[in-house]
């Protein structure tokens, strides 16, 4: 194999800085090209060694220990977690990795657990609903019991306030006393326009996270989102599964006062109902609601929710580790995995574990391979390469937006991070899922890696589904670091999402294959080193919502 990143380019080192710079990438040729003149850089002999580390066998046996019974499905804050924080610090260590968090390996993450009442009851219009069946509720609130009586209930259309696209769901109303009832997804998804928003692709207005929010800010009492699988990229199962019984969130200094005091999803058919003795119809409202002039509709019903919690407040922990660079240890490529699933629910009829063997016990078993790889690397890079197994990612990235807030190291410092929710399970694929590719130029990079191995990455097939927003890395890209990550879990008809998905029926079976993540996490390995061998710092694109967090902070 040839010496140099760039030598292998027939168009010639020059030709391809320029194009790079023309991507708005800053590559400058570091000395590897010229050999190791300054004592540090990685040769492609010693990089393609210890990528060799990378095998099919370490995954497998990663991953089944992760997703073996014994973890409890790996819920933050029980016996589960302290399984899985054991096995993760004696494999960092054995790797020999340093520890990068404020307790050895561990960052305490505070949270808060909020477990609401089996006998939360909700009537819309006198209608008395089922819990769980035709909606689920909670309250983001750190109290006993929050109960609301006869709250006005209004159509809001998306919730959303957009002035770059000058709509506001919510204008001429004054919030107090009232709850919103909105749609999921956006106006793009509906029209499948690409003029609209940003067509197709969900933005994250049309995040369900972003409804509460934005509910709150309006100081509405309450949210109710309407669930319909498409738009939602999940059906009523998945709602169900994440928002009944036990609920985490970060402690806050105000124990979300701010927050609406009802969060929560009805069915598709409960909204109709609602809205016909309204004498409204529902799929006209919904046309309606595409119209940026559209205002807030009255149902001309109330809504009465009581909700009683038990509240526990307790530390789950992000397990960090690193090893340092060469010649810019303060610089950082990170590699994050969240190690925590849906743990065990005793109401289940037979298989009560959610093992969560693709989500996420083999993206940390990728994680474990590559920190492998890096440690066998001699010399080590140039610039310091972070570890990060996250807890509390089901319960809304939880493990790593306190990371972001509560970093180890300063985000500006952060060149990147890496992530890996879901890897591939059945075997090499030709072509392999990143999110994040329209946003950076990690692209680039990302597909040259690709290349060298013969593969191609690709967007995700769902763009409308807005899962750029749904995992780790997104924590970090709210504070400017730009990232990729893996999500191989096929769109939204996949046979892994329709059958498998946050289902206690995602375990490790003897006829998966790892040797798709195998190939994922090299391409991974190989991007990361010649990122933490280099100088360059990888740029949002000019429309990327998260440019401007990252030239704020100075890059
Ligand atoms: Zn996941």
């Amino acid at each position: 194999m040839k010496p140099g990143k760039h030598a292998s380019n027939a168009g010639g080192l020059a030709a391809r800085i320029s194009l790079l710079v023309t991507a708005g990438l800053l590559l400058v040729a570091c000395g590897q090209d010229n050999g190791r003149s300054s004592g540090a850089g990685v040769s492609e002999e010693d990089a393609a060694r210890a990528m060799s580390r990378i095998d099919v066998d370490g995954m497998t046996r990663r991953t089944v220990a992760l997703a073996d019974d014994a973890m409890q499905g790996r819920a933050p804050m029980t016996d589960g977690e302290t399984r899985t924080l054991a096995y993760l610090e004696q494999e960092f260590a054995d790797t020999g990795l340093e520890p990068a968090g404020d307790q050895g390996f561990l960052q305490p993450v505070p949270l808060v657990e909020i477990t609401a009442s089996a006998a939360t009851t909700m009537a819309l219009g006198g209608e008395s609903l089922r819990y769980g069946d035709d909606f689920v509720v909670w309250t983001k609130r750190v109290v006993d019991e929050i109960s609301i009586k006869a709250s006005d209930l209004v159509f809001a259309g998306y919730g959303i306030i957009a002035p770059e696209y000058g709509r506001n769901d919510y204008a001429g109303v004054d919030w107090a006393g009232k709850t919103a009832v909105v749609l999921v997804n956006d106006p793009g998804f509906a029209t499948g326009d690409a003029e609209v928003f940003n067509g197709r692709a969900m933005t994250y207005y049309g995040r369900w996270t972003y409804k509460y929010e934005e509910a709150a800010r309006q100081g509405a009492d309450g949210v109710l989102i309407i669930h319909e699988t498409a738009p939602a990229a999940y059906g009523w199962d998945v709602v169900r599964n994440s928002n009944v019984g036990p609920q985490l969130d970060l402690v806050t200094e105000n124990d979300g006062a701010d927050r609406a005091a009802i969060e929560g999803w009805i069915q598709r058919d409960v909204a109709e109902r609602l809205f016909q003795r309204a004498g409204l119809d529902l799929d006209a409202m919904k046309q309606a609601a595409l119209d940026a002039e559209f205002l807030p509709v009255s149902l001309e019903q109330t809504a009465s929710v009581d909700v009683q919690n038990t509240i526990r407040k307790q530390a789950s922990y992000n397990v960090i580790g690193m090893l340092t660079g060469s010649e810019r240890p303060d610089e950082y490529v990170i590699y994050t995995a969240h190690w925590d699933h849906l743990g065990v629910d005793p109401a289940l009829e037979g298989d009560q574990i959610y093992n969560g063997a693709a989500d996420n016990a083999s993206g940390v078993a990728a994680l474990l391979e590559i920190a492998e790889a890096y440690a066998a690397l001699e010399p080590p890079p140039r610039r310091s390469v972070m570890f990060a197994a996250v807890t509390a990612e089901e319960s809304g990235l939880l493990g790593s937006l306190y990371f972001a807030r509560n970093p180890p190291v300063l985000t500006r410092n952060l060149v990147a991070v890496l992530n890996m929710d879901i890897m591939l399970h059945n075997g090499s694929e030709a072509q392999t899922t990143l999110l994040g590719l329209d946003q950076s130029a990690l692209a680039e990079l990302a597909r040259e890696a690709a290349s060298r191995q013969g593969r191609e990455v690709r967007p995700h097939p769902s763009p409308e589904s807005g899962y750029f927003y749904r995992s780790d890395h997104f924590s970090l890209a709210k504070f400017g670091v730009p990232g990729l990550s893996f999500l191989n879990a096929g769109p939204a008809d996949s046979v892994y999402v329709r059958e498998h998905y946050h289902k206690p029926s995602d375990e490790y079976r003897d006829d998966w294959d790892l040797s798709g993540a195998v190939q994922d996490a090299q391409l991974y390995f190989d991007l990361g080193y010649r990122l933490a061998d280099s100088d360059a710092f990888p740029a949002w694109r000019e429309t990327s919502e998260f440019r401007a967090a990252r030239v704020a902070d100075g890059r």
